[in-house]
């Protein structure tokens, strides 16, 4: 499996998390369905231009200027801070994770072995360029209406073949010195944005991929070119299955920079919300549907999340006896989990595994869980975490607390009020509130 990485020019924004929360329920379900997933994942950090025609500038060195440090101090910061954010959204670590810089003589040898079969030609002070009219079926992902896209072409760029032609070697400008920049049979220069997955994959996962994720947006231009150079390159079919998710607005608009209306997570975590709750608003649209973010829908999901948690968080001292003797605690969660997975099995439905999930806490709160039952709770807790990445706070009690659950449990059975109702108030000082049931005490934390 393959994913796009983020290009570590700034700061990431909510949005840029997005395919990357998808991309990690993929994963876990597909743990689930017992494959071993072997997953790379590139860092772009040198050749993505402003604009996906080749071109503007190089991200990284805009990047780097805007801040005044050199285009690998800025790759090393945004590298740290994606790191660091992957982790608290609880990602799952890909196998290997890869950057560009790091394989720029394969880069280059794999220029070479297209230009070797006639795919390639140089345009002045530009770069090399991958002719597209030399694949039969170029575009063929996106079904790009190539005859179409000849006719509509407004300038011939930058003296391209075809307007779908692209750089995978793009000189340094002349007369100007790059931070990232390298010798080559063509001249000194770095490799084009496309190229580095087409590399990272083939030396890390081989001539062909069973999977292969990204946005939506890489569906026209970079992954059709990923697909080109590859299959120019190995005579084999690239990529057998193909995952992209769609976008989240912001507020209903695209999100961008110069809008003033993107947000990172700490603008989340600062608010107060958990980000688990920016994942289950994430994951209750579907990856192919466009989502929306507000702080509205942001909050009714963190709501939704307290109202899960709650249920999670009851649980049985160890103290009474069984009283659910038909197993029906235990039937109710193993029927969840299996309608969950079989939601998510069917093209990753996360807003039904949400909503099976709703139904099943809410059936849930109606009972009383009983020590027997509890082990079930737990059963379904760790399917959330495992699958859908979603955890719970719910650390288990110290055991100075658990005595303090069973002296009050003592003290009532000796019709102690007075002593049972100040050890429930100490208990309520430490965020634990007991309430009794015919089968013993219960917990749960305030
Ligand atoms: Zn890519």
């Amino acid at each position: 499996m393959y994913t796009c990485g983020l290009t570590v020019y700034s700061h990431p924004q909510i949005g840029n998390w997005v395919a990357y929360i998808y991309s990690d329920v993929l994963t876990r379900t597909l743990i689930l369905s017992g494959f071993d997933v072997n997953r790379v994942q590139n860092i772009t950090d040198v050749g993505h231009l402003v604009s996906d025609d080749d071109d503007g500038e190089d991200k990284m060195e805009k990047g780097a200027r805007a801040e005044g440090l050199t285009a690998w101090d800025v790759a090393d910061k945004y590298i740290a801070v994606a790191t660091e954010e992957a982790a608290k959204l609880g990602l799952l670590t890909p196998t290997k994770t890869v950057r560009a810089t790091s394989l720029i003589p394969e880069q280059i040898e794999f220029v070479e072995g297209l230009e070797k079969k006639g795919f390639t030609y140089i345009i002045e002070n530009e770069g090399v360029y991958f002719d597209t009219s030399k694949l039969d079926d170029y575009g063929k992902l996106a079904k790009l209406d190539i005859e179409g896209l000849q006719a509509g072409v407004r300038v011939e760029v930058n003296g391209k073949k075809n307007p779908t032609d692209f750089a995978i070697w793009k000189f340094s400008p002349k007369n100007q010195q790059r931070d990232m920049e390298w010798d080559s049979p063509w001249g000194k220069g770095f490799p084009g944005w496309h190229l580095e997955c087409s590399v990272i994959a083939r030396e890390n996962l081989g001539d062909q991929l069973d999977l292969h994720t990204g946005g939506i947006d890489h569906i026209p231009v970079h992954h059709t070119n990923e697909i080109a150079q590859t299959e120019a390159f190995t005579d084999k079919h690239f990529v057998k299955y193909w995952f992209h998710n769609n976008h989240m607005k912001i507020n209903g608009i695209k999100m961008s920079k110069s809008l003033g209306n993107s947000y990172k997570l700490q603008d989340i975590i600062s608010k107060g919300y958990s980000l688990n709750a920016f994942k289950i608003m994430v994951l209750s649209s579907h990856y192919r549907t466009e989502g929306n973010f507000t702080w509205d829908i942001l909050d009714a999901a963190n709501n939704r999340y307290l109202h899960w948690q709650s249920l999670l968080n009851r649980k049985w001292q160890d103290l009474g006896k069984s009283q659910d003797q038909t197993d029906l605690i235990p039937r109710m969660v193993e029927s969840a989990i299996n309608d969950m997975s079989d939601a998510l099995l069917n093209d990753l439905d996360t807003p039904s595994a949400f909503r099976i999930l709703d139904e099943t806490i809410t059936d849930l709160e109606e009972l009383d869980i009983d020590i027997k039952s509890a082990g079930s709770i737990e059963k379904l807790e760790e399917f959330l975490g495992d699958t859908l990445g979603i955890t719970f706070n719910n650390s288990d009690l110290t055991s100075s607390q658990k005595g303090t659950i069973r002296k009050r449990q003592e003290a009532r059975d000796n019709k102690d009020y007075l002593a049972s109702d100040k050890l429930r108030d100490d208990l309520m000082g430490e965020g634990i509130e007991v309430k009794d049931t015919a089968g013993g005490p219960v917990w749960s934390r305030l």
